[in-house]
């Protein structure tokens, strides 16, 4: 399958996207997290990026287009991928469009996770990555790690994000508001979206997922049912 994850900052995409791409056994293609990687390595593109994300503004469509074109190249991206953070404008959208076509593949469904701005800044401000590996995410009050500041699944050392500071995340809502929404619009007169509720718990909101694109459910500890 071929699907792509939309939805505002702290709408917990990369949470749910490492979850459902595991249980359909497809990559997660993560723009943020690439350019995380980038950025760690110290490359040239991780530093180019790093002045955008830091204000909260997208990185340049020609950097973003060319990562993205580079992955869905690999051969581990023919059986399908889900995208999550990725188109975030239209001119993206546009560009995957033309990607995918000349592929001679389309896109199964487009998923748009749904929360009040309201919860954004509270589950932002008490998010918390592993620094040894970016899909292992807590939050200090609505999923705490048993020992605070350890990952619960590898005892790695637990980080907040540089842009996930209260100013720069508005400036990243105001980003979404303008420049992504319009890409639910463009997936929805192709009839590819539906609107998913963010809230709830994690393994509540998967199962809204699931149902969406026609693949089972899951219980409460992740187990397929
Ligand atoms: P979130 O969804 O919580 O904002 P991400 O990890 O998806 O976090 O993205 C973090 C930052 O990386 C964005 O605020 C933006 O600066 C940059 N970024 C990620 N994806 C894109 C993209 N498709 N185009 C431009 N910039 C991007």
């Amino acid at each position: 399958m071929r699907i792509l994850l939309i939805g505002p900052p702290g709408a917990g995409k990369g949470t749910q996207a490492a979850r459902l791409a595991a249980h359909l056994s497809i990559p997660h293609i993560s723009t943020g997290d690439l350019f995380r990687e980038h950025i760690d390595q110290g490359t040239e593109l991780g530093q180019n990026a790093l002045t955008h994300i830091r204000g909260g503004f997208l990185v340049p469509d020609e950097v973003t287009t060319g990562v993205i074109k580079e992955c869905l190249a690999r051969p581990d991206t023919e059986r399908g991928f889900l995208l999550d953070g990725f188109p975030r404008n239209l001119a993206q959208a546009k560009a995957l469009d033309g990607i995918l076509a000349d592929s001679e593949s389309r896109l199964d469904a487009v998923l748009d996770l749904e929360i009040p701005e309201d919860q954004v800044v509270s589950r932002i401000a008490g998010r918390r990555l592993c620094r040894q590996d970016r899909e292992h995410i807590f939050h200090v009050d609505y999923s705490p790690p048993e020992v605070a500041g350890v990952c619960g699944f590898c005892g790695g050392e637990l980080y907040q994000r540089d842009d996930d500071r209260e100013a720069t995340v508005r400036r990243r809502l105001e980003v979404y508001r303008t420049e992504t929404a319009p890409v639910v619009d463009h997936y929805q007169a192709q009839g590819l979206v539906t609107t998913i509720s963010a809230l709830g718990q994690v393994h509540e909101v998967l199962n809204r997922a699931l149902v969406a694109i026609g693949r089972g459910q899951v219980d409460a500890s992740g187990t397929s049912s």
